[in-house]
């Protein structure tokens, strides 16, 4: 996954504005708050992939403030083309993301104790076998407010 990130950031490594107020940073830390928000992107998307409705659109957002107006543009260009490669990376491989960032794999179901479900999912929901059903139910809230 963090192939995703590091590209990202080296694509926009050159474009990043130096301190806004000398005081309080240097260079360096704008250069890494905007490679370590790439990177938590990556890190939720490979994750909770479910709940992570428009990554590229919340980088952007956690980044833009790192580059001057003139490369507004170019910033959302590179983002969302690679937001695209790697959505399209952990929909094909749900498996590896969480490999790669190394958390388990859990279902996303909540148990009737209150505890996250511990068993593994099905990849194309996120979901055990047990709570299949829940991916259903889902399904129709979304139907229900589209
Ligand atoms: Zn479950």
């Amino acid at each position: 996954m963090y192939q995703f990130s590091r590209a990202i950031y080296r694509e926009l490594a050159g474009y990043i504005d130096g301190p806004q107020n000398a005081k309080c940073s240097s260079s360096g830390a704008n250069h890494e708050q905007v490679l370590r928000a790439c990177e938590a992107t990556v890190e939720r998307l490979a994750t909770d992939r479910h709940y992570f409705a428009h990554p590229a659109r919340t980088l952007f957002c956690d980044i833009r403030s790192y580059f001057p107006m003139g490369a507004q543009e170019r910033v959302y260009q590179v983002v969302s083309r690679y937001m695209r490669f790697a959505q399209q990376y952990v929909a094909e491989n749900p498996l590896a993301g969480y490999a790669e960032i190394g958390k388990p794999l859990q279902c996303r179901a909540t148990t009737r104790k209150g505890d996250a479900c511990q068993r593994v999912p099905l990849p194309h929901n996120g979901y055990c076998p047990s709570h299949q059903h829940l991916a259903e139910t889902e399904d129709h809230e979304q139907l229900a407010a589209a």
